[in-house]
């Protein structure tokens, strides 16, 4: 199979929960996998992680687990029956509690619902397939008219674009999902409904105290995170664009422009940028994608997304195999068009202490630029130089080797990044020669090719990157 450089998360579910189909889809080309802990309990995540785990210890490529956060998302209650029918025109009562609902009268998941909603606001259901409005306050409930209709079904997302929401960030719910995903030492936390900095950093610092090395990702998906992006950014490992309820939460129209904006920062930021949610939705259903996907796909690609996200097309799809294999086969065009390409590298602006290791990075594009060389070599024992390299866009594949299991998962994440788990080699001429060794063994290099090492003494230290190498393979 031949490698490609943007990276993949696949989103488990039913449709994957098998040793089988996650084999296949690591060796499809997904690089991480995503539990949402929106639904299922803590034991079902546990049976998903130990079948990950059964896989990727086995596997010689190197696979990451994100935990998903739901944030302050609110949902529907229990419907009965499931998918009832509401109509445009009729009232519906939405409830301060989350008892089981009908077409008539449902609850929420949030205890605060009716108190923060208020009258003329519009409460959109499902991805906004359904809208509502609110026409009365009575005590605790509000009473709302249909706007469109349809289905109604149990646990649905909510969205309140005209709702300024008390909810916490972080709810209880996800405090515990911390807990579990530090314990059960999972690589990466995403935190949904972002809207400050403050949040992730709060996320962050809990997750220092506990000891974890646990990286977050700041999920962006309401308007007053499109405003706070560049503070949100800096504190956050990674960003994912999270377009399902961005564009429900505001214009739609709106989404194209803000991946754009959301991944023009990352790349100057030295940030890692996933695009998500109906990469590919109809195959969720069909063997194969709409033009228009695949379109998308592509364009992704084009705007520099380093990771693309399924969602259901890999959790309750017919086809989660052939949904990462289309993802790869569309890469593989679009990565060798780009790397042809003569768009100009940004400079990237970090923070201060890794400035040196940016230039480093930019010097090392220019290097293979301008000479056949057919790989770079990175010790990188927390992932920072891997990051960066990564985010100068190399035309050739980024070998990462760090002598921490944590970190090279968490390389998953970087594009153009193979990392591999070693014991820390003595110097920078054993270093050399592992290199040549892994590198000839997978047939990415032949005697006399030229390989560029990037180290730092004493190896296996943080933040001591400093050295470029040259090197010549021999046998
Ligand atoms: P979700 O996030 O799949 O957790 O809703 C992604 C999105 O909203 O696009
Ligand atoms: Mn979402």
């Amino acid at each position: 199979m031949s490698m490609i450089k943007t990276k993949i998360i696949a989103t488990l579910g039913p449709a994957s929960a098998n040793e089988q189909t996650i084999t296949s889809l690591i060796d499809n080309g997904s690089d991480l996998f995503r539990l949402n802990f929106s639904h299922g309990t803590f034991e079902n995540h546990k049976q998903m992680l130990d079948l990950i785990n059964q896989v990727r210890d086995r596997h010689p490529h190197t696979v990451a687990v994100i935990g998903d956060l739901c944030g302050p998302k609110i949902r529907t209650s229990n419907i009965e029956p499931d998918g009832c029918e509401i109509h445009a025109d009729q009232e519906i009562t939405i409830l301060n509690n989350n008892e089981t609902g009908t077409a008539e009268k449902f609850g929420t998941n949030y205890e605060n619902f009716v108190r923060d909603v208020k009258v003329g606001q519009r409460i959109l259901i499902d991805d906004g397939q359904l809208a509502l409005q609110v026409i009365k306050q009575q005590g605790e409930q509000i009473v709302c008219r249909v706007i469109v209709g349809g289905l109604l079904h149990s646990h649905k997302g909510i969205n309140l674009p005209d709702t300024a929401l008390n909810i916490p960030s972080i709810t209880e719910h996800d405090w515990r999902c911390v807990d579990w995903a530090i314990e059960n030492q999972l690589d990466y936390l995403a935190l949904s409904f972002v809207r400050t900095a403050d949040e992730i950093q709060k996320l962050k610092d809990y997750v220092r105290k506990a000891d974890s090395d646990i990286q977050v990702i700041a999920k962006i998906e309401k308007p007053e995170a499109v405003n706070n992006l560049d503070d949100i950014a800096r504190v956050s490992d990674a960003l994912l664009v999270a377009r399902g309820d961005l564009g429900v939460e505001m214009d739609l129209a709106q989404v194209p422009l803000i991946q754009k904006q959301i991944t023009a920062l990352g790349r100057k930021l030295g940030k890692p940028v996933i695009v998500a949610t109906q990469m590919l939705q109809s195959m969720i259903e069909s063997a194969t994608p709409t033009r228009a996907e695949v379109n998308d796909v592509a364009n992704a690609i084009m705007d520099f997304a380093d990771t693309l996200m399924l969602s259901g097309e890999t959790a309750v799809g017919k086809y989660p195999i052939q949904a990462v294999k289309t993802i790869r086969q569309i890469a593989q065009v679009t990565e060798a068009y780009l790397d042809k390409s003569d768009v100009p590298r940004p400079k990237i602006h970090t923070a201060q202490e890794l400035a040196l290791t940016a230039a480093m990075a930019r010097s090392v594009a220019q290097i293979t630029d301008d000479t056949d060389a057919k790989l770079v070599a990175v010790w990188s024992q927390t992932g920072s130089s891997a990051r960066l390299l990564s985010k100068a866009r190399i035309d050739v594949p980024i070998l990462a080797l760090s002598s921490d299991l944590r970190t090279c998962r968490q390389m998953a994440l970087h594009y153009g990044v193979i990392s591999r788990c070693v014991a820390i080699p003595e110097g920078i001429t054993e270093l050399a020669d592992l290199v040549d060794q892994m590198a000839m063994q997978r047939k990415w290099v032949d005697s006399g090719d030229q390989i560029v090492i990037v180290a730092g003494r004493p190896l296996g230290a943080a933040g001591t990157t400093n050295a470029i190498m040259v090197h010549t393979v021999t046998q």
